[in-house]
């Protein structure tokens, strides 16, 4: 194991954490990602400086707040930051150093956008969803432990069942239950996947979906029951996470009992 190499990529996810922070912030605003180049205080409006920037060790530097106006500044980007640094060395630690640990560290970073814009707006936007989709494409091609056909029928099987299901739901319950951004992710994921991962990430991330919505009807008030919509596409963004970490386990084990 490579220690300098381990946190090398932990730095390098951060980094990157730190620029999926605008984009979770920009993209469903309708902000241009590359204008202005710089960050700045959402409280204040102040252009915060290189030094005060520095994944992670700023925000604790700075204790949280804005140097200029103290106003707090949100817990969430010391967690994406965080978080994105994992998804790195985690890729990391799947791929080595080779040119597999850019696909699957950028299919942890699109992931992690999704899944923090869904939480707050409740969409997903094609811009990740494409970026995604062409990544995986691209991938489809150089990797070596899948054929490009599976990756494209994972692409339809993945976002035809997902629209499949929400079609259902729509008719049965008369409810819109899912979204067209969490179809069209299912797209990209499956481009990815495979078709057995794009399945798996459909019923398994369902399934999180459900006992999520079961936790949270049970604590909320009585007359809020029904009214709120979860998001969806943090859920499926675990359960293709999880696929791709420990799909070649998930496979075995679900064949294994066929064989
Ligand atoms: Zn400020």
């Amino acid at each position: 194991m490579d220690y300098t190499l381990l946190f090398a990529s932990f730095v390098f996810g951060a980094v990157i954490g730190s620029f999926l922070n605008a984009v979770i912030y920009r993209l469903p605003r309708g902000k241009s990602l590359v204008k202005p180049k710089h960050s700045f205080c959402p409280n204040c409006g102040k252009q915060i400086n290189w030094y005060d920037n520095i994944p992670i060790l700023s925000y604790i530097i700075l204790g949280g707040k804005c140097r200029n106006c103290k106003n707090p500044i949100g817990k969430r980007y010391l967690i994406v930051e965080i978080l994105t640094g994992i998804a790195s060395v985690v890729a990391y630690l799947k791929t080595g150093f080779t040119v597999d640990y850019f696909f699957v560290f950028s299919f942890f970073a699109i992931l992690i956008a999704i899944t923090f814009i869904d939480l707050d707006f409740q969409i997903i936007p094609d811009e990740l969803n494409l970026t995604g989709f062409i990544l995986g494409l691209v991938y489809l091609f150089i990797r070596k432990d899948m054929e490009p056909v599976d990756g494209l029928i994972g692409a339809v099987a993945g976002s035809g069942l997902l629209w499949l299901i929400g079609y259902l739901y729509l008719k049965l319950r008369g409810i819109e239950g899912l979204g067209m951004g969490d179809v069209k992710m299912m797209v990209f994921v499956g481009v990815y996947l495979g078709w057995f991962g794009a399945l798996f990430t459909v019923f398994f991330g369902a399934l999180l979906g459900v006992v999520a919505g079961v936790i949270s009807a049970t604590l909320s008030k009585a007359e809020d029951k029904g009214k709120f919509a979860i998001p969806f596409g943090p859920f499926l963004a675990i359960a293709s996470a999880v696929y791709m970490l420990f799909g070649d386990q998930i496979k075995s084990w679900y064949f294994g009992g066929l064989m």
